[in-house]
């Protein structure tokens, strides 16, 4: 059944995947299955043995987006989240999941089960804390990031990669729900009515901030600067205590590298706005919005000690030693954090894609609140990009607005 063509799998079918292709389980293995995706675009099917506690995770691309079939997508893009995944196994250990095989013909990839791990917004919406998570989200982003570059790469083997990861189609929906689509009246945003007013007259109607996003827009379709992860919001991240993996990085590309750093901190700072929110007024509030706006300062001010450190050690760009360079181009990678950071913050309130730390505050008046505050702090950190250079300039935008 599984040698003609692609066809998406039933949780039926990823059980008999599982006992004929995988090799993994045993003969005797009693094989269950549940489909357990709760993303936009694909399907992940978890199979585990009854007997003897073994388990795998079956993720299959479909033809269509599920968020909305108007996304027709090449389920190559299983491809790209495998090799991936392989790659960021041997630039960044321990940060990502175990990939035990992909089928091309499926569009499926089989990977380690991360089940002991909890997807981090989730956790963030039950008001957990997690203290090593700035230090391992910054050892993976300067490691999976920096030594992508021209910097460190030999650039012949650079360029190859950029060829493998060209990923379009993927693009195009960043380029769209990202940057284009939240920044006019476009009949794809969903828009909370209590919010309208404030998006017509301080986002659409700001001709200063329409032309940054414009600029930006081109930087992220022409900065082909490091191997991006591409989706790297709490939604992708599962944590516990004292680990934390990335998954899902089927969105993987050539840009800019402030793009990922970006992505982390505005999902921070909405899991912080859902704090402020949806908790009582209180030391357990104020602990809360405290230890998010400190994640993010760290994230940071650690993302730059550990790339200034990486350059040091790894660099083998003739130009990457000449005096100041490295200093230049750390400034630039910060100004992509702040501008995306900003971005993402306006197009999870006005585009189509909502996140659920916004979404879950039940009383209207709170949510329109917090959509305002989000956009607020958006704005800011894309028009005040060029002077938000260290950790306490995020989090004191944060605290003026929040
Ligand atoms: P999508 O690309 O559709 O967003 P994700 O890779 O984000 O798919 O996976 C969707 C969900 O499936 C995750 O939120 C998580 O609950 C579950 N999942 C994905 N990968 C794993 C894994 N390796 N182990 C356990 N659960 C997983
Ligand atoms: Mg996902
Ligand atoms: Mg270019
Ligand atoms: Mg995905």
């Amino acid at each position: 059944v599984f040698t003609a063509e692609y066809f998406t799998m039933t949780e039926a079918d990823a059980v008999e995947y599982a006992k004929t292709r995988l090799g993994i389980f045993d003969q005797s293995a009693e094989l269950t299955c549940k489909e357990i995706g709760d993303g936009n675009l694909n399907f992940v099917f978890k199979v585990v043995d009854e007997l003897s506690g073994k388990s795998v995770i079956i993720k299959q691309a479909g033809p269509v987006a599920r968020i909305s079939d108007e996304f027709k997508l090449s389920p190559d893009r299983n491809r790209i989240e495998s090799e991936i995944l392989d790659l960021q196994y041997k630039l960044a250990p321990g940060f990502v999941p175990v990939m035990y095989g992909y089928d091309p013909i499926m569009n499926c990839c089989v990977m380690e089960d991360l089940s002991d791990h909890e997807i981090m917004r989730t956790a963030l919406l039950k008001y957990k804390k997690f203290p090593l998570f700035a230090d391992h989200i910054t050892t993976y982003m300067v490691n999976t990031l920096l030594l992508t570059t021209d910097v460190v790469m030999e650039h012949k083997e650079k360029k190859e990669l950029v060829k493998r990861f060209i990923n379009p189609e993927l693009c195009e929906i960043t380029e769209d729900l990202v940057y284009t689509e939240p920044f006019f009246d476009c009949e794809r945003n969903d828009i909370f009515p209590a919010t309208r007013a404030f998006v017509v007259e301080n986002i659409w109607s700001d001709k200063e901030l329409l032309l940054e996003t414009a600029k930006l827009k081109q930087e992220f379709m022409t900065n082909a600067q490091s191997l991006l992860h591409g989706d790297l919001h709490t939604g992708s991240v599962f944590i516990k205590e004292d680990s934390t993996k990335i998954i899902d990085p089927e969105f993987a590309f050539y840009g800019p590298a402030g793009y990922d750093v970006g992505n982390v901190i505005a999902n921070l700072t909405f899991a912080l706005v859902n704090a402020k929110f949806t908790m009582e007024d209180g030391d357990a509030r104020d602990e809360q919005v405290e230890y998010l706006q400190n994640t993010i300062l760290d994230i940071i001010d650690l993302f730059k000690v550990k790339f200034i450190k990486v350059w040091e050690e790894k660099a083998t760009e003739r130009t990457a030693g000449y005096e100041g360079f490295k200093e230049h181009y750390l400034a630039n990678v910060l100004k992509d954090t702040s501008a995306v950071a900003g971005l993402e913050l306006c197009r999870r309130i006005i585009g189509i894609a909502h996140v659920k730390d916004i979404t879950t505050i039940k009383d209207g008046k709170k949510r329109a609140a917090a959509e305002k505050v989000c956009l607020t702090v958006g704005k800011r950190f894309i028009m005040e990009r060029d002077s938000l250079m260290e950790g306490a300039d995020f989090a004191r935008i944060i605290k003026e607005t929040v």
